[in-house]
C-alpha cells in the first residue's frame, strides 16, 4: 500500500496542495496521504523528526508553484537557501532516503534550473515531473495516481506449485543452452572447457538484473557476477536489504566472449530467445539493466523512445513497459565494474540501488 507524502509551500501553493489532496483521495484511502507533518513536539530536532515523517511514506510529492524558487522570508532571504526550510529539509531527506520523488508543477510553474537551488536539492531536477493544469486538474490528478499505483505495485509471490514449474521451466533452458553447440561462441566454450552461464538466483524475483557478458571467472564457474564486479553488485544489493538469492541475475550474451569487446549483434540475437525465455519464467516487476550494452538492448526489447540516450542521461529512471506478464518497470544503472574506476559512478549507483526500495 502506497503512502505519498505531499511537500508544499503555504506562501506559495497551499490551495493547489489542498486540492491535490482532495482529489488524491478518490484514489486512496485517507491514512495513506500525508499533507501536513503534525505539530513537531517542543525539544524535538526537526530534521529528525521531519525524516522520520519522510521515511514513513513511499513516495514524495514536491508541488512546485510559480513563486517556489524565489520565495523569501521577512528578511528577503530565499526560503529554499535556508537550512531551517521545512520544503527544502523534506525534499532532501525523501532523495537521501531514496524515496520515489515527483515534482508536481502548479499555476503554470517550470521545473527549477538545478543552478537557482542548493546542492542538496538538485537531484529533483532529475526526476520526471507532472503538470497539473488548471482546466484538467481531475484528469491530471487520475493519471498522477495512475503512475503512483503502477510504480509501487508489489508482485504477488509464486505459489509453491508455480515455484517448482518456474524451477523445472528454467532447468530445461539450461539444458537447451548447454546444448546449443551452433552458438557463434560454443567453439570458445568447447575448447576452453567454460561453461555457459545462464544466470542464478530466486526464480520468482521481483528483481531481475541483467548484464553484458559473463567474464572469464564466471565462464569457469557457470555463474554471473562471481568476480570483483559480482563482489560490488552484492555490496550495492546489501544498501537495500537484499542479498544474491534473492534477485536473479543474468547476462544478454550467456557464454563468455573470450575478449573484453562489445557483443556482435549476431551474439545477442543468437542468446536473445534464451534471455527471453528467463524473462518469462522469472516475470519481475523490474528488470535493471547494468552497463551501456545492458541498457541499449532492454531498452530496444521494450521499444523504448530513451534507447538512443546516453546511459548518463537515463540511469536511476524507472521506466514503465508492459511485459507479456504485465506492466513493469525497466531501470538503466551503471555497470558495477564502473565503479571500480571512479567514485562518483558508485555514488550514483548507489542512489540508483536506492529507488528499487520502492519494489522489495
Ligand atoms: N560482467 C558482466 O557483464 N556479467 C557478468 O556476469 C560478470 C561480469
Amino acid at each position: 500500500m502506497a503512502r505519498i507524502f505531499i511537500n508544499y509551500r503555504r506562501q506559495d501553493s497551499e490551495g493547489y496542495a489542498g486540492r491535490l489532496y482532495d482529489h488524491l483521495l478518490r484514489h486512496f484511502e485517507a491514512e495513506q496521504v500525508f499533507m501536513d507533518v503534525d505539530s513537531i513536539p517542543p525539544g524535538v530536532d526537526f530534521v529528525t523528526f521531519l525524516d522520520e515523517a519522510v521515511a514513513q511514506c513511499d513516495v514524495l510529492l514536491a508541488v512546485i508553484g510559480s513563486t517556489w524558487t524565489e520565495a523569501s522570508d521577512s528578511d528577503g532571504e530565499r526560503r529554499l537557501m535556508l537550512e531551517d526550510d521545512f520544503v527544502r529539509i523534506e525534499i532532501e531527506s525523501a532523495i537521501r532516503q531514496g524515496k520515489l520523488i515527483v515534482p508536481v508543477l502548479v499555476g503554470g510553474a517550470k521545473m527549477p534550473r538545478s543552478a537557482d537551488l542548493p546542492i542538496g536539492l538538485q537531484p529533483i531536477t532529475r526526476r520526471n515531473a507532472v503538470e497539473l493544469k488548471h482546466a484538467q486538474f481531475a484528469k491530471d490528478i487520475d493519471r498522477l495516481a495512475e503512475g503512483i499505483r503502477r510504480l509501487t505495485a508489489v508482485k504477488a509471490p509464486a505459489t509453491a506449485t508455480v515455484r517448482a514449474e518456474k524451477e523445472a521451466a528454467l532447468k530445461a533452458i539450461r539444458s537447451d543452452l548447454i546444448a546449443a553447440t551452433d552458438s557463434p561462441l560454443y567453439p570458445l566454450r568447447q575448447e576452453n572447457r567454460f561453461f555457459p552461464v545462464l544466470g542464478d538466483g530466486d526464480v520468482d524475483a521481483t528483481l531481475l538484473f541483467i548484464s553484458e557478458a559473463p567474464g572469464i571467472n564466471e565462464a569457469k564457474e557457470g555463474r554471473p557476477f562471481f568476480g570483483q564486479s559480482g563482489a560490488v553488485l552484492n555490496e550495492m544489493l546489501a544498501t537495500i536489504g537484499l542479498t544474491r538469492e534473492q534477485v536473479f541475475v543474468t547476462n544478454f550474451i550467456l557464454d563468455y566472449l573470450g575478449e573484453k569487446r562489445e557483443p556482435k549483434p549476431a551474439e545477442l540475437a543468437y542468446y536473445a530467445p534464451f534471455v527471453e525465455r528467463i524473462f518469462e519464467v522469472i516475470r519481475p516487476a523490474v528488470i535493471v539493466a547494468m552497463g551501456g550494452t545492458a541498457m541499449r538492448a532492454l531498452l530496444k526489447r521494450f521499444d523504448q523512445p530513451e534507447a538512443g540516450d546516453k546511459i548518463s542521461t537515463i540511469h536511476g529512471k524507472l521506466l514503465p513497459v508492459t511485459a507479456s506478464w504485465g506492466p513493469i518497470h525497466i531501470v538503466p544503472t551503471y555497470h558495477p565494474a564502473s565503479v571500480l574506476y571512479s567514485a562518483s559512478w558508485k555514488a550514483w549507483l548507489r542512489e540508483d540501488f536506492q529507488k528499487l526500495k520502492l519494489f522489495v
